[in-house]
């Protein structure tokens, strides 16, 4: 067996990690065979050692796109299989007789990979449909008719729900609940040969109709409907229920540790009946896998439920599902999120088995901690008004720029220099600039001294504004021989640094300035409509001036504006000579603010 990678001792420990690293010491699994692929238990009797020292999975129905409570799942599954040896199977949750949507299985896989995981190990491709265990299903189920654990019920669906009980109220039996077993394996027959009508019958566990766990009063385990299967197309009008479905593929695929978050928490009695009568039986392998639940992810600020985020998307409340505002993967792919990002957030936050609430600060925190070592710096103004030098002609021939310099990185000196012009005419933020300072203000006001970043210290003498009291132009001298760089040019003191960039090479940019998209911490959780939640303010298009370099960048590339924050080059619109950038996140957390 191989040494656990050292990854292994650097993670901060949580239960998961307890149950796996107990269950390795024990060698729970280590007898297990893997028949190479999904088996019953013959199947993998046949089979080698199983090389997998843990299996996980992960199960999406594919039914709409992914979001960051995916990511959490995704990180915790596939991440765990990666530190403990194991493999994290890809398994597309198909079960329910639902269109399939390319598009959705398209994108579910670009996102697992995008986030850098896959499913390729030990020579084979773990990426399965759940649907491809549909006769197997069908076969366990005659199997537990047969050993007298299962019936046909054909009360009405409104006698079962009376005659389920509640939680003061035991259940009580079905009159179909005696039948005999060649009765019920022919009732069972043909409901799947179609003799019955839609919702005419459902075959069910025989279990416990007074258990105190409602989960387990004989849940229902098969289904009536005809319906198109967009893998078995009309081979069957009989379907299995979820609740019986997912222990058959999680014990078909040899699966150890099958995580799933806490609303399944009741079910995991019917997890384990379900498996063990048909470990029992002999038909799948053993020791069966097991469940652990842990809290879904909720984020301030963020809905993540895939119908709600859908009628956001039908509803153009967004530009779709990759609008940088959607807390979709292609959504905060979009908006600038590394995939590095997403997983140091979903390390930081671990996994608990109680439900709270994490801060959307803790997720922008990762992403500035990601990028802040890497991204490259730039100027730009975001909201500009026009600085004159008042003596550059003065000092300069006419039309003379200057040329500046920056590092590109302030730690990496090998990422190199970024070059740009100083001259007459600079663009500022229109915030540097006050008739009269506030206290504590250290940047643009007549008579004060600020330096340029990369460039000169000035002199501000005044502002000139429009009829409407808009300041339309400042004013400003250069002090000379205070280039940043050169020799005695921090000779004069200043106490503003501010950011600029010359009129005579920035260049204009779209940049979209995002905020959160809802208006509250906790959307959707009051008797409000969630879309009166919506922020109205929630994006924000402007036209920036930017550095001269930033003309070159590429798609996905990411940026520091100096005092700004972080930007992309949209993935999808920003184009060499067109540039658009999206704010990722400010340079601070102002969320709750
Ligand atoms: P919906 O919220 O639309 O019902 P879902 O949970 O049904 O989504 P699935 O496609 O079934 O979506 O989810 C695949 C996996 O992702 C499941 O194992 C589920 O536990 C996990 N998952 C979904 N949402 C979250 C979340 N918010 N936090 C953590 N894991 C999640
Ligand atoms: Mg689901």
């Amino acid at each position: 067996m191989n040494a656990p990678p050292e990854k292994e001792t650097l993670k901060p420990s949580n239960f998961l990690r307890q149950v796996i690293e107990r269950d390795l010491e024990q060698g729970t699994y280590t007898q297990r065979k893997w028949a190479g692929q999904p088996a019953d238990a013959a199947g993998h009797a046949q089979g080698q050692a199983d090389p997998a020292r843990i299996r996980t999975r992960f199960p999406p129905e594919p039914n709409g796109y992914l979001h960051v409570g995916h990511a959490k799942s995704i990180c915790l599954n596939f991440g765990l299989a990666r530190d403990y040896g194991g493999v994290c199977h890809m398994r597309f949750d198909d079960t329910n007789p639902e269109k399939e949507d390319k598009e959705f299985v398209d994108s579910i896989l670009d996102a697992v990979h995008w986030l850098g995981f896959g499913w390729e190990a030990h020579g084979t491709s773990h990426l399965y449909h759940a649907s491809d265990y549909f006769d197997f299903m069908y076969r366990a189920a005659e199997y537990l008719v047969e050993a007298g654990l299962a019936y046909v019920d054909e009360q009405s669906a409104q006698d079962m729900r009376i005659n389920r009980g509640d939680f003061n109220r035991p259940g009580t039996d079905s009159p179909y609940r005696s039948r005999s077993i060649d009765e019920n394996l022919q009732r069972f027959r043909d409901m799947r040969d179609a003799k019955l009508a839609d919702g005419a019958a459902v075959l069910r566990a025989k279990i416990d109709m007074a258990h105190p766990n409602i989960n387990l009063r004989d849940p229902a385990i098969y289904r009536i409907r005809r319906a198109n299967h967009h893998n078995t197309g009309d081979k069957w009008c009989i379907y299995p229920m979820y609740t019986y479905a997912h222990p058959i593929e999680d014990a078909l695929e040899n699966i150890t540790h099958s995580i799933c978050t806490l609303e399944f928490e009741d079910q995991r009695p019917f997890y384990d009946w379900l498996l063990d009568r048909l470990a029992e039986g002999g038909l799948v392998n053993q020791p069966h896998p097991r469940q652990y639940e842990f809290a879904r992810l909720n984020l301030t600020y963020v809905i993540t439920s895939k119908r709600k985020l859908k009628q956001l998307v039908d509803e153009g409340r967004v530009s779709g599902w990759d609008d940088p505002r959607m807390p979709t993967i292609v959504g905060l792919r979009r908006r600038g999120y590394t995939a590095q990002s997403i997983q140091l957030f979903a390390d930081r936050i671990g996994v608990t088995k109680s439900d709270s609430w994490i801060d959307y600060s803790t997720l922008e925190g990762a992403l500035r901690d990601d990028l802040d070592p890497k991204a490259a710096r730039a100027m730009a103004v975001l909201d500009p008004v026009q600085l004159v030098i008042s003596n550059w002609d003065a000092l300069h021939d006419v039309g003379f720029l200057d040329a500046c310099s920056a590092p590109v990185h302030p730690h990496l000196p090998e990422a190199g220099t970024r070059e740009f012009k100083f001259g007459r005419e600079l663009w500022i933020e229109r915030s540097d600039y006050e008739d009269v300072p506030p206290k504590g203000y250290n940047r643009l006001f007549p008579g004060n001294k600020v330096r340029l970043k990369y460039g000169h210290v000035i002199e501000c003498k005044g502002a000139t504004r429009d009829a409407a009291g808009h300041i339309t132009q400042v004013q400003a001298e250069l002090i000379p021989d205070t280039k940043s760089g050169t020799p005695g040019a921090s000779a004069i003191k200043v106490k503003g640094v501010i950011t600029w960039v010359a009129a005579a090479d920035a260049v204009p940019a779209q940049v979209r300035l995002y905020d959160k998209l809802f208006t509250v911490p906790q959307p959707d959780t009051s008797d409000k409509d969630f879309l009166e939640e919506l922020n109205p303010d929630s994006l924000k298009v402007i036209t920036a001036y930017v550095e001269p370099a930033l003309a070159q960048a590429r798609p996905d590339d990411r940026f520091q504006f100096e005092r700004h924050g972080y930007f992309v080059a949209d993935r999808i619109e920003h184009a060499p000579g067109r540039p658009v950038f999206n704010k990722i996140t400010g340079m601070k957390d102002s969320f709750g603010k």
